[in-house]
């Protein structure tokens, strides 16, 4: 690191659960996020604050008026521009000597063996079963660890699932498909401003940890977040034996 890194990093490197040797780390690492919308806003622009050396950010959108009540990634001058784009140039702002990618499509399973095989650590900030059972199936095959969030109306919640680990759940453990799980969207629903901002930052937080690494991992817990009640609640999450996605990998 040179002079100007050392001040940068300056306050991470006086924590010792991280210091040089923690940002360093984190300066090689590659994290991948998928969504640049209300979580993904506020987990890159943090990811790219605290230094993470290489960024791929996916989303298929244009920044849109009603996004920038809680998407603070992006402004009333991006409107119109891709989201990815318009978070690039936030992130490039905040600091420039990380690299920032952009897929700019809805990722699919084809593109996600990929994605998720060159990356370290990975944020589920999207907004739909499909894409986060697609990104679990990814992260299981490449055992890479998943910082799952979620946020809608005043509810959030988040969860790690790390595959590295054999008594750890996948997402599809504790969140079956073909449930006939009415997908709810922000767009239909409603979804509080800071909501967002709590559950991405926390994606941020236990990405860091994943990285740096630091602490104790938030896998095997579901972190369940009640803004409207001022509650939250911690359940513990075990792996399904006959999960469909991670069982066979695990045996
Ligand atoms: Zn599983």
């Amino acid at each position: 690191m040179d002079d100007n890194q050392l001040l940068r990093y300056s306050r991470h490197i006086l924590l010792p659960e991280i210091g040089i040797d923690g940002q360093e780390h984190i300066a090689a690492a590659h994290a991948l996020i998928v969504g640049a919308g209300g979580l993904g806003s506020p987990a890159a622009l943090f990811l790219a604050s605290a230094g993470v050396g290489t960024i791929t950010l996916c989303d298929a959108d244009v920044v849109d008026l009603t996004n920038l009540q809680r998407q603070i990634a992006h402004d009333t001058g991006t409107i119109g521009l891709p989201k990815v784009e318009s978070a690039q140039r936030r992130m490039a702002a905040i600091n420039p000597g990380i690299d920032v990618r952009t897929v700019q499509r809805r990722v699919g399973p084809e593109d996600l063996a990929g994605l998720v095989g060159a990356a370290s650590v990975v944020l589920d900030c999207s907004d739909n079963f499909a894409t986060r059972h697609a990104i679990n199936r990814a992260c299981v095959a490449a055992k890479t660890p998943l910082v799952s969030g979620a946020a809608l109306r005043f509810d959030g919640q988040l969860a790690v699932f790390d595959s590295r680990r054999e008594d750890s759940p996948c997402y599809h453990c504790v969140f079956g498909e073909g449930e006939e799980i009415e997908e709810t969207r922000c767009a239909v629903m409603g979804v509080f401003a800071p909501l967002v901002g709590v559950i991405g930052a926390m994606q941020a937080v236990e990405a860091l940890k994943l990285l740096a690494p630091c602490g104790e991992s938030a896998a095997g817990k579901l972190f369940l977040y009640d803004a409207l009640g001022a509650e939250w609640r911690t359940v513990r999450i075990r792996r399904d034996p006959a999960c469909a996605v991670c069982g066979a990998v695990h045996g």
